[in-house]
């Protein structure tokens, strides 16, 4: 019969083996690890952890996890503020941003919007309202996949904001990537070309912004 850990040891490697790719194997490895550190180098890497839920939050304006308010990109003054691409996660935009091609700002949508009715409370929805009012934003990218489910809810998106805004330029990324494929996943250059190619969502738009190249 295996013998079983101490309790303390059996908690954090309980807890690691909670974490994609770490196995309960793999878990008592990195547990026995940071037991190995120097005391201070696990105390910070304990506190390092605490600080994710103490000092994070969600910014105001991009929904992006920040420790300051507005997060550094929404208060970039070199970002480009007519522009104003929607991502679904953040994961999304972390892509797009290390694509390094766009140099506007971010909405990060905490969830694909549906159809009114069904489960969507329309908090993101009268976020988005809000974020674009005011005339500042001249151009909305729907950046938000080639899934089924994204198609949608970028028709949805893009209804809802011409609807309330006529002037505003809505457009979607050009379907240089898969259909299915999310944001997230899709590879620089490609991006970089979905961008460039960005299709606008009704023949009589707005003059698109200029934040991408
Ligand atoms: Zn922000």
């Amino acid at each position: 019969m295996p013998r079983k850990l101490p309790d303390a040891l059996s908690a954090v490697v309980d807890q690691l083996a909670r974490l994609p790719g770490l196995g309960p194997k793999s878990a008592l490895r990195a547990a026995m690890t940071l037991l190995r550190w120097p005391e201070g180098e696990t105390r910070r890497f304990g506190a390092a952890v605490y600080d994710l839920r103490d000092r994070l939050h969600l910014c105001p304006q991009c929904g992006a996890l920040t420790d300051v308010t507005p997060c550094s990109l929404c208060s970039d003054p070199a970002r480009s503020r007519d522009m104003l691409c929607v991502t679904a996660d953040w994961d999304s935009m972390l892509t797009i941003e290390a694509g390094g091609f766009y140099s506007g700002l971010y909405f990060i949508l905490g969830s694909l919007p549906v159809a009114a009715g069904a489960g969507d409370d329309g908090a993101d929805l009268r976020r988005l309202d809000e974020r674009v009012a005011g005339g500042e934003i001249k151009e909305v990218v729907l950046a938000l996949g080639a899934t089924v489910e994204a198609e949608q809810a970028e028709s949805l998106l893009c209804a809802r904001l011409r609807r309330r805004l006529p002037d505003l330029c809505v457009s979607r990324l050009a379907q240089g990537i898969n259909l299915a494929q999310e944001v997230r996943f899709v590879d620089r250059d490609t991006l970089r070309q979905s961008f460039k190619y960005r299709q606008h969502l009704e023949y009589f738009n707005p003059r698109p912004a200029s934040s991408a190249e």
